[in-house]
């Protein structure tokens, strides 16, 4: 078992931004640094699976009662709805990825990420990605293909009151390009493992 607790990553930001695209760049990194290092989250949804999507592998689809039996039975960290659906960080593979000093990237919604924040605060680092401009946001997320117009309506207005809410986040980063934003987030995390507060055991021991 490692030494450290891992680091859990909570990135939030409107849908389009591409924070899929970006932290999977950023879990390439950070594999590539150092292999093993990084747990994966498979969240719960009672969303339809779009295209390709599978059970088990981006997301767990699961009905509403049986999503709302796993809220009573403890089995879920953090929840929210987002356009009707309820999506979730399941609790148990969590404190396990942690415990055993792997960091866990989170693509999740503004409450999800504060709320993950006030349940494991020192080992929680919150970040939000802005899209360069919202003219770009509609065009990626137009660019889709997947969503009704009236769904690509009801995010682009909702991608509106969050980017209102970034500065609940502790780090805000623009998505201009892939790579510069995939590598400030590794800076972030690379910031927030240097911290005095979690690293005191390295000072005792030159005393
Ligand atoms: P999508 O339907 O596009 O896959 O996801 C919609 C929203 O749900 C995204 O903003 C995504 O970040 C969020 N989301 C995915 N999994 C979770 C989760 O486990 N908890 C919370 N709070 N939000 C989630």
């Amino acid at each position: 078992m490692s030494e450290f607790r891992g680091l859990i990553v909570a990135v939030s930001g409107p849908s389009g931004v591409g924070k899929g695209t970006v932290l999977a760049r950023v879990e390439e990194l950070l594999e590539q640094a150092n292999p093993g290092s990084v747990g994966h989250s498979i969240s719960v949804t009672t969303r339809a699976p779009r295209g390709q999507e599978k059970d088990g592998v981006e997301y767990y689809f699961r009905t509403t009662e049986e999503f709302e039996q796993m809220i009573k039975d403890g089995k879920i960290v953090e929840y929210d709805k987002y356009v009707d659906n309820y999506y979730g960080t399941p609790s148990e593979p969590l404190a396990e990825m942690v415990g055993k000093g792997q960091d866990v990237l989170f693509d999740i919604t503004i409450e999800g990420s504060l709320a993950l924040n006030r349940k494991f605060d020192v080992d929680t680092v919150t970040i939000f990605i802005l899209p360069p401009s919202m003219e770009e946001l509609e065009n990626r997320l137009r660019g889709r293909g997947t969503e009704t117009e009236e769904k690509i309506k009801k995010r682009l207005e909702q991608a509106r009151c969050e980017i209102k809410r970034a500065g609940e986040f502790e780090y805000l980063v623009t998505n201009d390009d892939l790579e510069k934003a995939a590598r400030e987030i590794l800076a972030i995390i690379t910031a927030e493992k240097l911290k005095a507060s979690k690293n005191i055991k390295a000072v005792k021991e030159l005393e």
